[in-house]
């Protein structure tokens, strides 16, 4: 019988020393996998560009007790460089020699304009941080997981990803080459031990969210620790042989 991720259920430690890195991981729904992944166990990789911000992540985890030691890793997926890249991946080559999950969860908004109206600058800084800098991650981090046995990578798309809408211009447009990228990794590697998925947590009370639909009101919204079931499954060992695909948190 198939499992259905949103309604997965797991044991305490279902992430056990697994070694994974989320980017955005400072705010919103990356934080709050990356707390809730520490809580079950993984050994987290804490991405995000403000040091200040990831810090308090860092010592949320800590807070918690009992789990292993977050790890920060500071990059401007809007400005950074080769060299950046790689010295990302030499340093979690050097404290961990492998990676078992890289979620793909930064992204920014852009402008909600037509296409008629939007802002070319606009347009290549949203398809750079959303696209071309997931492309760069996971290019220079694909020997590290080579080495796990059991890799995970998970992309966050989103309902216009899917299906398009007037109005959401490169926002949209990034999400559907996200989920473009996946399926392209996950087809690569059928038959290696890497995985790839997309997962579009729809509709969560964040500061994206808050930026898009500013006038909402925003409780009826689920919170980024109400959607993590899909990225929990995904992340750990019981969608082993799961690619390709693409999940809804709610
Ligand atoms: P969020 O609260 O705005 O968090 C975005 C994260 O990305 C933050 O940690 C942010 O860092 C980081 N980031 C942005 N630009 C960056 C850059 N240049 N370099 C490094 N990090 C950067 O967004 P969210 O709502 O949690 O969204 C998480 C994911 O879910 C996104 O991929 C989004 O498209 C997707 N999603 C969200 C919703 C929703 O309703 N919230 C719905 C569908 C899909 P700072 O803290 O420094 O800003």
């Amino acid at each position: 019988m198939s499992i259905d991720p949103r309604t997965y259920t797991y044991p305490d430690d279902v992430l056990r020393e697994r070694i994974i890195l989320i980017t955005g991981a400072s705010n919103g729904i990356g934080k709050a996998l990356a707390v809730k992944a520490a809580r079950l166990g993984a050994q987290v990789i804490l991405h995000g560009r403000n040091t200040a911000k990831l810090e308090k992540v860092y010592d949320e985890i800590i807070e918690i007790g009992d789990v292993l030691r977050p790890s920060i890793a500071v990059l401007d997926l809007a400005s950074a460089n080769a060299e950046d890249y790689t010295a990302l991946a030499t340093s979690i080559e050097n404290e961990f020699g492998r990676l078992d999950g890289l979620v793909h969860n930064a992204a920014i908004i852009g402008d909600r304009f037509s296409i008629e109206q939007y802002d070319a600058v606009t347009w290549q800084r949203v398809m750079h941080v959303n696209v071309t800098a997931g492309f760069a991650l996971t290019q220079v981090l694909l020997p590290l997981m080579q080495r796990s046995e059991d890799a995970s990578v998970i992309f966050a798309s989103s309902g216009v990803g899917r299906v398009a809408r007037g109005f959401w211009g490169a926002y949209a447009v990034s999400k559907f080459a996200v989920e473009g990228m996946s399926q392209v990794l996950a087809d690569e590697h059928r038959h290696a031990h890497l995985r790839s998925n997309c997962v579009n947590p729809g509709a969560t009370r964040t500061d994206m969210r808050l930026a898009a639909f500013p006038g909402e009101n925003r409780d009826i919204l689920k919170t980024p620790e109400q959607i993590l079931t899909p990225y929990i499954y995904l992340l750990g060992a019981d969608s082993k042989g799961v690619t390709g695909e693409s999940f809804d948190s709610q």
